[in-house]
Parts: C-alpha cells; structure tokens; sequence
C-alpha cells in the first residue's frame, strides 16, 4: 500500500497539459537526466530500472538517490516482468513511455551476448504487449541508436540510409527494435518514436564509455588503449553532450501523437517515426584524448592499436535536418565545454576535491 502510494505520487502531474511517463533504465545514464528534466517542468514520472551489474551498481544507486531527492520513485525490477508492468499501468494511466532500458555496449556482446537478448529483444516485446494493452495506450519513445548505421560509410548518416549491415550484436539487436516497434504501431496503432543517439556524454555518464575510462585511467596514470582503423586512419564520433540529447527526448515525447488503438485493438493509423539525435561535428579520438588532458591537466600515457574488428564502428556523423525540422532539435554544446563540464562532475563524484585550478 506504501509502495502504492509512492508510485502514484511520483506519477503526479503539476503543470496543465502535462504527461505521466514511464521510463525505463531510469538509473541509467540518460534515464537519469530525462527522468529529472520531466519531473522539473512539472510531469509524473515513474522509473523502472533492474539496477544489473554491468557497470558499477552504486552509480546507478547514487543516480537513484539523485532522482529520490527530486521526487522521482524508481521501481526496482525487470523489463520481462510483464506482471510488474502490468501492476504499474494498473497504478498509472501513463500517457507516455520513454523506454532507455537496454544492454548497451557493442564489445560486451562478445562475453555474454544472451543480456543483449534478454532486455533488447525479450524485454522490448514484453514491454510492447504491456503498452499495447493499456488503456489509454501510451505514446512510445524509445532509445535505438547510430550504431544501425553499421558499416554503411557514407557519412553523414540520414534516417533513410540503409541499417542492414549491423557490425555488432548490439546494433543487431537495436535494428530489430526498430523492426518489432514497427510491428506493433502497425498492428495495434502504437505511436512510436525511435531515437538513434549518437555517442552521448557528461556528468553521471557511464564508466564503459572511452572519455569516462580515458578520464579513470589518466587520473590514476595508468595508460590509455586508443583503437584506429584502417590504414592507421583515428576513429572519430560525433559526441553528443547529455543535455542536448534530453533535449531531443523531450521535443519527441511532446511532439509523438497519440496512440490510436485500446485493450490491443488498432482503430486508425498512429505515426512511426526514426530521429538521429547527433551533434553534427564528429571529432577525432585522439583531440578527444587532448581535451580531457587539458582539463584534468594531466599528461595521458597512450598506447595506440589497431581496431581488433570486435563490433566498433570506424566513424560516425548525424544528419539532424529530420528532428531538427520536427521539433526544432538543435544540439548547442561543444566538446570542449561538455568534457568540461563531464570533469567537473567526475573530480567531485570521485572525490578529487582538493585539485585546484581546474579552467
Ligand atoms: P545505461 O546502461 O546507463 O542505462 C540503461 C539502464 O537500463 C541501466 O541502468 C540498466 O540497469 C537498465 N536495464 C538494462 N536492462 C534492463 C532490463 N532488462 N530491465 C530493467 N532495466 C534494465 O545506458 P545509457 O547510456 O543511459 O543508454 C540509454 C539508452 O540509450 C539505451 O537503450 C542505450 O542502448 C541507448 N543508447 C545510448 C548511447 C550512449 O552513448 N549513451 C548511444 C546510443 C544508444
């Protein structure tokens, strides 16, 4: 009964003309940020996350903290628990679900490829037959990512090029969620919204990523592994800072429509659609590496290889024109201030408080 009644406060509305949303990974990197960006403009929301190990469990206990502080209840336990799901719309007419939850990484895959299985296909699915049974059915914005571009090179990469050569089992499984949520807006009227986000960064940002490790490995002056490609070309990403991408979560969620079916049938035609959520500007590993040295003014020990061929992509680049002209998506942070920022947050998270001089 407790546990009901935190739920719904969480889900609690304060502005006129406000949503309810669920959002799932909510302990996430970007779960975090959307989740607090709502509940400060004043929508409900309530977050789902199962708080796995694959990165460190306490900064997503710390993230969860953060988000408790704010009003934000986050509901421990699995996408493929269809009865908690159930349980939570039961709670909540929820008018919208923003779905992070996923097993993100693309080397990963090779030690235990059934996680990506598990939440990224199995847990989509479950989450899917949930939604499309509600009543109302919420609108679905949900996480894909530029890794379907694949080993298509030509760059940069628009929502309609081809996303059939996927160079890692998590790109695979982020296409077929692009495919399974195409099945469902068909069949029982969803309103969907794929986002493919681009490489994104910042403060609360997750310790797998290279700037987060670069960061770990340079403070603790232990060297840094930096892949490049082929002909000893530097690999390069188009870095997306977290705000900007929060930014584009939410124009998306506003912008998504309605659902057009109830209690599993379709009545008329909801919209599907796919955004990049990019940056524009890719830059290179290597000036990557120089920024965070500028910042942390310390000198990294690099140890350059080539790619082992183990799911990275060589380069990526976003055309933003579709989001940008649907809901005015335009990222406005550099790299240079975003790592900034990204470092300030990791000297004080970690401790570093007594370094001086930081720019
Ligand atoms: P994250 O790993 O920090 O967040 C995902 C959260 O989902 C985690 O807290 C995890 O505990 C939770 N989760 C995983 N499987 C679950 C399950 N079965 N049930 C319940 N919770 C589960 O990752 P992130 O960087 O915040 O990414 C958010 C989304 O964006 C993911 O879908 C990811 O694939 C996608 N994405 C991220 C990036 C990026 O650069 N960060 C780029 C492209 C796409």
């Amino acid at each position: 009964i407790q546990w009901e009644k935190q739920v719904r406060n969480s889900a609690q509305i304060h502005r006129s003309g406000g949503m309810s949303v669920l959002v799932t990974g909510a302990a996430g990197f970007v779960g975090t940020h959307v989740s607090l960006a709502l509940k400060k403009r004043g929508d409900g929301v309530v977050g789902l996350d199962n708080f796995n190990n694959y990165y460190d469990p306490s900064l997503k206990r710390a993230r969860k903290s953060l988000l408790n502080s704010h009003g934000v209840l986050v509901v421990e336990g699995d996408l493929n628990d269809g009865k908690l799901l159930a349980k939570l719309f039961d709670m909540v007419a929820f008018t919208h679900v923003m779905h992070l939850a996923a097993q993100a990484g693309v080397r990963y895959a090779m030690e235990n490829p059934n996680s990506y299985v598990h939440s990224n296909i199995a847990g989509l699915v479950s989450l899917l037959e949930v939604c499309k049974s509600a009543n109302p059915q919420p609108a679905v914005v949900w996480a894909s990512s530029s890794s379907v571009y694949g080993l298509n090179d030509k760059v940069p990469f628009s929502e309609a090029d081809r996303t059939d050569q996927p160079a890692s089992l998590y790109a695979a499984t982020k296409k077929a969620g692009e495919e399974i949520t195409h099945t469902y807006n068909h069949i029982y009227g969803l309103s969907i919204t794929g986002l493919r986000f681009f490489t994104v960064y910042g403060p609360w940002g997750r310790p797998d990523m290279a700037y987060f490790s670069f960061t770990r490995n340079i403070l603790q002056g232990k060297p840094i592994t930096i892949y490049r490609g082929k002909n000893r070309a530097d690999l390069a990403r188009d870095f997306t800072y977290i705000d900007d991408i929060v930014k584009g979560c939410l124009g998306s969620l506003d912008t998504s429509g309605k659902s057009t079916g109830t209690g599993g049938k379709k009545k008329g035609n909801a919209p599907y659609r796919i955004f990049n959520l990019g940056n524009t500007s890719p830059v290179k590993v290597p000036v990557l590496v120089n920024i965070l040295e500028r910042h942390l003014k310390v000198k990294a020990k690099r140890n350059i290889v080539d790619m082992p061929g183990n799911g990275d992509v060589p380069f990526t680049h976003a055309n933003i024109s579709h989001a940008q002209r649907e809901f005015g998506y335009k990222p406005t942070t550099d790299l240079q201030t975003g790592l900034k920022k990204f470092v300030r947050w990791y000297l004080s998270y970690y401790g570093y408080n007594n370094r001086k001089g930081l720019q």
